[in-house]
């Protein structure tokens, strides 16, 4: 009998990508999404697979449904998305994540949960091992997301210990790729829109702070290594590529990779951003057996050639990117 696997957020960017990989391992999925920040275009090639089903609900409310297996990765991730309704975010990362739990409490499945980097707040640290507690800022903008993941990881553990629930906890550094919300404000998505129509790159503060970019299937992979793993193993463990570069290098990367005649401007830098940030993956590298393969130009050329299709697309529908994205986006 095949395996029914619960995805939430599974109309998302990663999650979308997750289906598709469960699917081709001959998983039966089920989509839960209440379509926030995620869109039906992004699985509409699953929908026509007999082992794909897509729900449309809120984990806020509770669920109930037959499963073996849940990856919880409901909650809009990027700061832009995740500070339109912060009590909203804060509510799917808690309530949400509770009502996850307690189905997989119900059903005696094992729960995975897509944890953030964003727990190590701006870090003085670098890079950021697991046992690192993090400095993160409670009362800024960013904390709805922040605390409110600390908190889901607090549940897991919590749920593990009273109940024995199965739990899997990733932390999951800046992922990038396909299908990535096009006006979600993430610097990758952002940068190769803008250079892609030859306007300037809008690089916040003076470019010195520095991320660490994963592709996204080198992220799904390691999801399913991770789900697939010895019970003893709950977590929490870095998920990313600790190749870190700086966000002024990184639009110049994607300026001459794109041919553009983009120039690079420079804005204020939003409250609490991160000065750095890589990943510390020892622990993904000696449990798992995993580390990325995907170098970031490979990446980016991929990603590029996505929004480049879409741009060309859009173009031919309204002449503009707003204007198609505000059909299925309320932002
Ligand atoms: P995304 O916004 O594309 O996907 C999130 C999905 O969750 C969307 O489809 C959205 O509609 C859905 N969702 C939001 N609130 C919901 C709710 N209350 N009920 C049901 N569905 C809901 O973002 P993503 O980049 O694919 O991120 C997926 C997960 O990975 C998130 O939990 C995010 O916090 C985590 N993560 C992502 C990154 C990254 O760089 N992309 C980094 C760290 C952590
Ligand atoms: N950033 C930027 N220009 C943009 C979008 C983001 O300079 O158009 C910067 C942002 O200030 C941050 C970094 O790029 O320092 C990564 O931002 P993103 O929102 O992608 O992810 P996060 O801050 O959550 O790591």
């Amino acid at each position: 009998m095949k395996k029914q696997v619960l995805v939430t957020g599974g109309a998302g960017f990663i999650g979308s990508h997750l289906c598709e990989s469960l699917l081709n391992r001959n998983y039966k999925v089920l989509c839960v999404d209440n379509l926030f920040t995620g869109r039906i275009e992004n699985i509409q090639y699953l929908m026509s697979r007999p082992d794909f089903k897509f729900v449309n609900h809120d984990v806020i409310q509770p669920l109930d449904m037959e499963t073996h297996e849940i990856y919880n990765l409901a909650s809009p991730a990027s700061p832009v998305h995740y500070q339109i309704d912060p009590v909203l975010t804060w509510k799917t990362n808690t309530i949400g994540s509770m009502n996850v739990l307690e189905l997989a409490r119900r059903k005696n499945a094992k729960i995975f949960q897509a944890s953030t980097s964003e727990v190590y707040g701006d870090p003085d640290i670098h890079p950021q091992p697991e046992e690192y507690r993090g400095n993160v800022n409670p009362i800024g903008v960013r904390a709805c997301y922040d605390e409110g993941k600390r908190s889901a990881e607090t549940l897991f553990f919590d749920y593990h210990r009273m109940y024995n629930t199965q739990i899997k906890v990733v932390r999951i550094f800046n992922t990038y790729g396909p299908r990535m919300v096009p006006e979600d404000g993430r610097v990758i998505s952002n940068f190769i829109i803008e250079a892609l129509r030859n306007r300037p790159l809008k690089v916040y503060g003076d470019g010195s702070q520095t991320r660490s970019f994963c592709f996204v299937d080198d992220m799904v992979r390691a999801f399913i290594k991770m789900m697939e793993s010895p019970a003893h193993i709950t977590g929490p463990i870095n998920l990313g590529n600790p190749h870190e570069m700086s966000i002024y290098q990184l639009a110049e990367m994607i300026i001459d990779m794109s041919n553009s005649r983009s120039a690079i401007e420079f804005k204020k830098l939003p409250e609490d951003d991160p000065k750095k940030r890589k990943p510390d993956i020892k622990k993904a590298r000696e449990l798992l057996n995993w580390e990325p393969e995907v170098e970031i130009k490979t990446g980016l050329i991929k990603t590029i050639n996505y929004f480049d299709e879409m741009l060309k697309a859009m173009g031919k529908v309204t002449g503009s990117l707003s204007k198609v994205f505000l059909v299925n986006n309320p932002f």
